[in-house]
């Protein structure tokens, strides 16, 4: 099944996996760089290499099983150093039978790939990659930079020429923090700090869940929700798949105003409803936390 592509600017894609899930390519002059892989059920490198013919390197935002188990079909992979061992964990055995009985009950489309390939081992090889190094793809050179809160090793990938930020799992509608591989919320607040330092150098964020393209100014509302999470006004979450936690949601306002809707879970209700536009000038953000990570880091 071809997957949907969606253009950015010339040379960059956002490019639907599976189910809800997007990986993102940057081509420069001499070599692309596609961030995150999927589930690995979407047949990503056959996409990407219709898009482009030049070598591929690859770059996991961090180590969850919807973002590196795509890996298997490319030969190098870069991720930080504090979440090797969570990618090494996401693409066992293990994780992948997790992907495959999520992906069933979900009714995923599973036709491009069997149960025997999907558990296969990974061949990769994997190297780390720190806090500003730079990827110079010829004409367009990335900065990783990295953001710890949803997994101690997230990174978010900057492009200066393209003046987006691809951010992974870290800021998008939902962030979950509530997760046992997450950092606390002060640490989390450092690194939104840290991006919204960095704001004069992109116009965009493109995150790795949604098609929406979130302004760059979206950052300091997520800034004032994670400054301002308060259990007392906070609302019990239920991810289905990874537990529970509280939630806190900021922008209802909005969601009141131009939906009639007054929860974010009636919000996610009518999400997929919503174009990609709509979604992101709502500029929704809701943080999944647990209480003791109120303080600490
Ligand atoms: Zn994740
Ligand atoms: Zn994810």
């Amino acid at each position: 099944m071809a997957l949907k592509i969606y253009q950015i600017k010339d040379g960059v894609y956002h490019i639907h996996e599976s189910m809800d899930v997007f990986c993102s390519l940057v081509i420069g002059k001499k070599r692309a760089l596609l961030i995150d892989t999927g589930y690995g059920f979407g047949n990503i490198k056959k996409t990407v290499s219709g898009l482009t013919k030049l070598p591929i390197l690859v770059l996991n935002t961090h180590g969850h099983l919807d973002h590196v188990q795509g890996n298997s079909a490319f030969k190098d992979v870069m991720i930080h150093p504090l979440d090797m061992a969570l990618r090494k964990k996401h693409t066992s055995l293990q994780f992948r039978l997790v992907s495959w009985v999520l992906a069933k009950k979900q009714g995923a489309s599973l036709s491009d790939i069997s149960l025997l390939n999907h558990v296969k081992a990974d061949s990769s090889s994997v190297t780390t990659i720190n806090d500003g190094e730079q990827i110079d793809l010829g004409g367009v050179t990335l900065e990783i930079i990295w953001t710890a809160g949803h997994t101690m090793g997230s990174v978010c990938v900057l492009d200066k020429t393209n003046r987006i930020l691809f951010s992974g799992d870290s800021f998008s509608s939902l962030v979950w923090l509530f997760l046992k591989e997450a950092c606390d919320i002060p640490c989390y607040i450092k690194s939104v700090k840290k991006l919204l330092s960095r704001i004069a150098d992109f116009d965009e964020i493109i995150s790795s869940h949604s098609a929406a393209r979130f302004s760059a100014s979206f950052l300091e509302r997520i800034l004032h929700c994670a400054e301002n999470i308060s259990p007392e006004k906070s609302t019990m979450y239920d991810s289905k798949i990874a537990g529970k936690a509280l939630l806190y949601t900021e922008g209802l306002d909005r969601l009141e105003k131009r939906y009639g809707l007054k929860s974010f879970a009636e919000f996610m209700s009518i999400a997929k409803k919503l174009s990609a536009e709509e979604v992101a000038d709502l500029e929704l953000c809701a943080i999944a936390y647990r209480p003791e990570q109120l303080t600490g880091c």
